[in-house]
């Protein structure tokens, strides 16, 4: 009768860990470690090695007794790219295996670097540690290297109020009147809307007050494709208009005209919001329409 083999399955593991003891040199490397720094060795040549060793590679000597202080920060000077982290891997995303020569030391150490993507990687990376928040004593206290900040972005909101000035508060109760308030200069005789106090060409002061009608005529314009609160659709038009009796135009959008159509010396009428809506503000006015008068030769 056929005997069946005879087959025991073993599993060799340490799930505490295999406990050994560390030696002097590589006790204080992972001592320091734990307190959050890193340390190498000087050789008897003067060298410092990263991780410290008992005897220099290089000449098998016995390393001195003096340790230094190396890094934190270090140049990555070899790396390959691990794109699917295995479970044993420090990171559970793509990442980096690095040796990294850690500033100070004269030997590279090889750990992980979190670098995003590979192409944020290169020979002389400037790289980081990330510090495990409980250290222990090992090697791990150190969850990674991460590269150099280089850049930030930040949020940006400001809140601002506009505190309207004496001439401009007139202006803005005309509109919410529903007229617009201009000044004249008494000696050059221009007519200024929005009202102001000084005249801007010859800064004499400005006393007469005076309405102008809500028509005017294109002098320049834009058509916007970019979206505005202000605006009610895209492409949207804003023109400078000047109001009849003023001498310098004002900006404000242009409604009820396809963009294409709109041009320079087209006569146009403000649209007011109903009175009921209306506050001290240009929003009074939703935009100025054409009137459907004849073109304006400027
Ligand atoms: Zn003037």
């Amino acid at each position: 009768m056929p005997s069946e083999p005879l087959v025991a399955e073993h599993v060799l593991e340490f799930p505490g860990g295999y406990a050994r003891t560390t030696g002097p040199v590589i006790g204080r490397f992972l001592t320091e470690l734990r307190g959050g720094r890193i340390v190498g060795v000087r050789t008897a040549e003067g060298k410092v090695l990263v991780p410290p060793l008992e005897y220099d590679p290089a000449s098998g000597e016995a390393v001195t007794e003096e340790f230094v202080e190396v890094g934190p920060a270090g140049t990555v000077t070899a790396w390959a790219w691990v794109a699917e982290p295995r479970e044993s891997h420090p990171l559970d995303r793509p990442f980096a295996w690095a040796t990294i020569k850690l500033d100070g030391a004269d030997t590279a150490l090889v750990h992980a670097v979190d670098a995003g993507n590979a192409k944020a990687l290169r020979i002389g990376s400037r790289v980081w540690p990330v510090w495990r928040s409980e250290r222990t004593g090992h090697i791990t206290d150190i969850s990674y290297f991460a590269p150099e900040v280089t850049k930030i972005v930040s949020p940006v909101r400001a809140e601002y109020r506009l505190q309207v000035g004496g001439s401009l508060l007139t202006f803005l109760e005309g509109v919410e009147r529903g007229v617009f308030l201009g000044g004249r200069c008494p000696s050059c005789e221009k007519v200024y809307v929005p009202y102001r106090v000084f005249c801007p060409a010859c800064g004499g002061p400005i006393a007469d007050q005076l309405e102008l009608p809500d028509t005017g005529t294109i002098t320049t314009y834009a058509i916007n494709n970019l979206p505005d609160p202000r605006a009610p659709e895209v492409p949207f038009v804003s023109a400078y208009i000047l109001l009849d009796g003023a001498d310098i135009p004002m900006i404000a959008l242009v409604g009820g005209v396809p963009a294409h159509e709109v041009r320079q010396g087209m006569r146009v009428r403000a649209e007011w919001v109903p009175e009921g809506e209306r506050t001290k503000s240009m929003a009074n006015v939703r935009w100025f329409a054409p009137t459907g008068e004849p073109d304006v030769e400027l």
